[in-house]
């Protein structure tokens, strides 16, 4: 993406909050949202095989920040991370400018054990090439950062550069959440052993967990058919089932027989923590 070939990375949100979902529910962190993704995933809480239009109702012109922004009840929630009709609402920054927003918005100015780290978007590992660089400035700035997660689509190969920079003594989790059908993404662009074996078993301090997101029995049907295609695709790693969403009744809606799914397969479950505080919105 033409985004690369300058200083910085393009980023659509910088802001400290908790971790509301995964191995790292509740731990307050730095989520550092960086803009354009390879999918759209606009058949979210669609009927099967429908695609949303809701986001062009959103006139960009109308906005010149992210937290005034509407949510959308269908599609990607995060479609202004992405879409390049809101490209202006994310700004270019340094890699010493990022820093300096970190200090300012992290308790001491510095991560910790319980201050972590999470890389997002849109799809963050399309940047992985300005990853490194970004690791270096945290050390090099003595930022502390023991742990960073990476929460991607698990579509993007990891290249050998950006694996060299992870064996490092950081712990790096990568937090996986495959598309399914439902996204209204195709299941042999989203479904990519090759790709997870990339991200798994080169160093202990590097982690990789699954993350689904189930709104219909059908999600569950093709999380077993996900997970039995990475297996045999030689990756086996923890399963979380995460209920959909974005809104507080849709979310309730489905908790209960998410956690009961969960229970019946033996896979974990995860909440959503940030739509119990926040009953979701940007910058949370
Ligand atoms: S992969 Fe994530 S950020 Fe990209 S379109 Fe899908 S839900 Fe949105």
């Amino acid at each position: 993406m033409s985004e690369i070939d300058h200083t910085g990375i393009r980023v659509s949100e910088l802001f400290y909050s908790i971790q509301g979902e995964g191995l790292y529910v509740g731990v307050p962190s730095v989520f550092l949202r960086m803009f354009g993704c390879n999918f759209t995933c606009s058949g979210f809480s669609m009927p099967r095989g429908e695609i949303s239009q809701e986001r062009f109702d959103v006139d960009p012109d109308k906005y010149d920040e992210y937290k005034k922004l509407p949510l959308v009840h269908t599609g990607c929630d995060s479609y202004a991370s992405w879409d390049p009709r809101f490209r202006h609402l994310s700004n270019w920054m340094t890699f010493d400018e990022i820093i300096h927003q970190m200090k300012e918005l992290l308790p001491a100015g510095r991560f910790g054990r319980d201050k972590h780290l999470i890389l997002t978007g849109g799809e963050p590992m399309l940047w992985q090439a300005k990853l490194p660089d970004l690791i270096t400035s945290l050390d090099v700035n003595r930022m502390n950062a023991q742990s960073i997660t990476i929460e991607t689509n698990g579509t993007q190969l990891i290249d050998e550069k950006f694996k060299d920079k992870l064996r490092s003594r950081h712990e790096i989790v990568f937090s996986i959440s495959s598309k399914l059908p439902s996204s209204g993404e195709p299941w042999e662009k989203a479904i990519k052993p090759e790709v997870i074996k990339s991200y798994i078993n080169f160093m202990p301090n590097v982690k990789a967990y699954f993350k689904f997101v189930i709104s219909h029995e059908n999600d569950y049907k093709d999380v077993i058919k996900a997970v039995r295609e990475y297996e045999l695709g030689g990756v086996n790693i923890p399963v979380y089932l995460m209920p959909a969403g974005g809104t507080t009744l849709h979310y309730e809606e489905n908790e209960k027989w998410v956690a009961e799914l969960a229970m019946e397969h033996g896979w974990r479950y995860s909440p959503r923590v940030q739509v119990d505080i926040w009953k979701n919105s940007w910058g949370r």
